[in-house]
């Protein structure tokens, strides 16, 4: 897509800083990184997010984040790291190509990927069971 930024750093026109590729994907440093060797993967054919890629391309591309992130507790000493992955602008999608963060983790560091827990009135967690089990329409 002519005017995707990522498919134009895929094909070259903008520069990036690549630690991974394969003939299937790649995987960068995020311009704006949440913090050292924040990672984006993402794949080299055009999808706005995870619901338009086929399952053999996600499978690969988490496979991909999973190395990545290994290779910053080795290579950083990274304590852990967060696979974070976003889907529409309501989820905080700002590049509508599909793409995996990896972003490493340290025990010192900042809490940078947290929700606050709530507490469902009674029914609410059986009544969202019921919708997402719900069978289809045949
Ligand atoms: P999203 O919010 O869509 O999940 O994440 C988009 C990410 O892409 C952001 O973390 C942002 O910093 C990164 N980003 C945006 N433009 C560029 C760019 O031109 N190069 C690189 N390497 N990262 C970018
Ligand atoms: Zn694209």
């Amino acid at each position: 897509m002519d005017n995707c930024i990522f498919c134009r750093i895929i094909a070259g026109e903008i520069p990036s800083m690549r630690v991974y590729e394969d003939d299937c994907c790649i995987a960068m440093l995020d311009i704006n990184p949440a913090g050292p060797g924040h990672t984006l993967i993402l794949p080299k054919q055009h999808f706005q997010d995870i619901t338009a890629v086929d399952d053999a391309t996600v499978g690969h591309l988490f496979s991909v984040a999973r190395k990545i992130g290994m290779r910053a507790e080795f290579r950083l000493n990274a304590d852990g790291f967060n696979i974070v992955q976003n889907n529409g602008a309501a989820a905080g999608q700002t590049v509508p190509h599909f793409h995996i963060h990896v972003i490493p983790r340290f025990s010192e560091g900042p809490d940078m990927v947290s929700w606050t827990p709530t507490e469902p009135a009674d029914g609410v967690l059986q009544a969202v069971l019921e919708k997402l089990t719900a069978e289809e329409d045949a």
